[in-house]
């Protein structure tokens, strides 16, 4: 490819909406162009990026025995009322009308449509097991589209279904993903911690994430990991030992005292000279439009996805100051928020922390604004019955597999793999006929890659100030040239050559034949991120070009012939 010819528009200033750095780049270097929020045109050079993320995808796949298909990008509603999922998926489920006033919508992921399909072509168990999967669009109305490709409304993905006649079986082919997995992402350059997650909306029981690793704030997922052990888990899944603390007020005895104004955790532990870890806090949440109160430990923070797998809710989030007023008038209190606290709200599902257990002679509110109850006990509050873990790790909680420190680190979930069980095969009646002649329903798992996600997790993990650096495997181009003076005959005669040569050694190449300033075909060829550059420059008249790796290394004599070997025996050995 000409680079004359080659359709990208290189911009000098970030755009204005980027906050991380693979967006700001990926729109600087021509990749990719914004059509409306979470939209983006792939342009040719992120095509080609893409591509061969979806390639290197479905070899993988391929080999470890899935097939592929593809299924459509708007599915019935009917479908998703089988499942029983219409009503719950909420507002990221782009639901729309055709002209017959029949629901449909843009499918966000097709566990439904992939449910009917083995209803109707899986009878026996003789077809068994089965994993079949697809790379396509996916659309999501995601509240908050940013970050650019790293969470899209539209965005690719490659989504594998299996389905399996019994659990050993699914734990099989979960574990074959597992490895296809580790290879897609090695492959695409990617170094990846798989770490245990939660299975979240789409449900099922054990699942896996594959995250890139970064420091930015592009990584959405806080990640606990121990270095002593292998165990990795998302935050929302993380588990820990605690350090011993102080659990005992030392108060005297029971009693209501005034604390005004302390109105948070640190006023009233401030207040009463006390550390936090005496007092007992209550926080209301609203679970499915329902009232919850979650307590724990004051020092420890609650984990939202497993509060709200305790509850058993589709949606969570924190009582307004407004609801827990009225919350408190209904239960026959007046209580503004900072004074709550389990007395007297049988009605309303209480979720204790295990670090409740433990407290004794506690700092807890009674719904009564500027009081608190002190040297309080759990059997003061019999409606606490049943304790959880419900408490966000914190880095330096220990490791509850070998018991050391644990760490954290922020990470992009590239990949994730489930087990689904029959969440969808036994609503949907989709069986197939057992060996005993019994009609069983499939047992599934569901994996997924994000294809764009992860081409901007590449970006994320390879990049310096001057732009992007691209893994070999999936850089658009291999190998950019640059002749630095276009008018000198030697010199363009020389490009031309390695142009013909790279290329018909199966390189990607691209020529840099503009008439700019070498400064400038400089900047642009370390904005896109080719991964090699050879500049033909004075010294071809000595025989010798310019050879450097967008890495940073720099041979800055070397005869040209050298360089297309180097670059023709690298490339090779990474796309072998
Ligand atoms: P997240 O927690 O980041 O929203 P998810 O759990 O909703 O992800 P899945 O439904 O399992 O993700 O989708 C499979 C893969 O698709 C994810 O691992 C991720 O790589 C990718 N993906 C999901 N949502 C988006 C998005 N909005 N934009 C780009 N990629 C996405
Ligand atoms: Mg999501």
């Amino acid at each position: 490819m000409k680079m004359s010819k080659l359709f990208v528009q290189t911009l000098r200033e970030n755009p204005s909406d980027a906050e991380v750095v693979s967006h700001k780049l990926l729109v600087r270097a021509g990749f990719i162009r914004k059509l409306t929020s979470g939209v983006y045109n792939y342009l040719p050079l992120m095509w080609r990026v893409l591509k061969k993320i979806e390639n290197i995808t479905r070899e993988e796949m391929d080999r470890a025995g899935a097939q592929e298909l593809l299924m459509p990008f708007v599915q019935p509603q009917e479908l998703w009322e089988e499942s029983g999922r219409w009503g719950v998926y909420g507002a990221e489920l782009m639901r729309l009308k055709d002209r017959h006033e029949r629901g449909m919508c843009l499918g966000p992921t097709h566990e439904e449509v992939i449910t009917s399909i083995a209803r109707d072509g899986l009878k026996s168990y003789k077809q068994l097991p089965v994993n079949l999967y697809q790379i396509q669009s996916k659309f999501r109305d995601e509240i908050r589209p940013r970050f650019g490709l790293l969470r899209g409304r539209e965005f690719i993905m490659k989504d594998a279904y299996s389905f399996a006649t019994n659990e050993e079986d699914l734990m099989k082919e979960y574990q074959n993903m597992a490895q296809a997995y580790k290879r897609i992402f090695k492959r695409c350059g990617l170094d990846t911690k798989m770490v245990q997650s939660d299975s979240g909306a789409i449900g099922g029981k054990i699942s896996h994430e594959f995250m890139v690793i970064t420091d930015t704030d592009a990584g959405e997922n806080d990640v606990f990991y121990c270095d002593s052990c292998d165990y990795a888990a998302n935050s929302n899944h993380a588990i820990s030992k605690l350090p011993a603390a102080v659990v005992d007020g030392g108060f005297n005895k029971k009693e209501v005292i005034d604390t005004p104004n302390t109105h948070s955790i640190d006023e009233l532990a401030a207040f009463l000279k006390v550390p936090e870890t005496v007092i007992l806090k209550s926080i209301l949440y609203i679970a499915d439009s329902k009232p919850v109160l979650a307590l724990i430990r004051a020092d420890k923070q609650v984990e939202e996805t497993k509060l709200m797998n305790a509850v058993g809710a589709n949606e969570i989030r924190i009582a307004t100051a407004g609801e827990i007023e009225e919350i408190m008038r209904e239960h026959g209190f007046d209580a503004v928020a900072g004074f709550i606290g389990p007395k007297g709200l049988n009605d309303i599902n209480i979720i204790a922390d295990k670090t409740v257990y433990d407290m004794k002679n506690f700092v807890v509110g009674i719904n009564q604004t500027d009081k608190h109850l002190v040297g309080a006990s759990l059997s003061d509050f019999p409606n606490i019955d049943k304790y959880y873990d419900i408490r966000l790790c914190e880095a330096g909680d220990f490791c509850p597999q070998c018991g050391k420190p644990l760490k954290v680190t922020r990470g992009i979930e590239v990949g994730n793999i489930f087990q689904l069980g029959t969440k969808y095969s036994e609503p949907m009646n989709a069986v197939y006929t057992d060996v005993d002649g019994k009609n069983k329903p499939f047992i599934m798992g569901c994996y997924g890659i994000g294809i764009s996600r992860t081409a901007a997790a590449a970006v994320e993990a390879h990049h310096d100030e001057h732009g992007i650096a691209w893994p070999v495997a999936i850089a658009p181009y291999h190998v950019v040239i640059v002749p630095v003076n276009i008018n000198d005959e030697l010199q363009i005669q020389t490009a031309n050559r390695l142009y013909e040569e790279l290329q018909r050694a199966g390189i990607e190449v691209v020529l840099d034949d503009r008439d700019e300033r070498a400064g400038v075909k400089f900047k642009d060829a370390d904005l896109i991120g080719f991964p090699y550059r050879i500049t033909v420059g004075k010294t071809i008249t000595e025989g010798l070009v310019e050879f450097k790796t967008r890495q940073g290394e720099v041979m800055d004599k070397i005869s040209p012939q050298d360089a297309v070997y180097r670059i023709i025996a690298e490339v090779n050995k990474i796309l072998a």
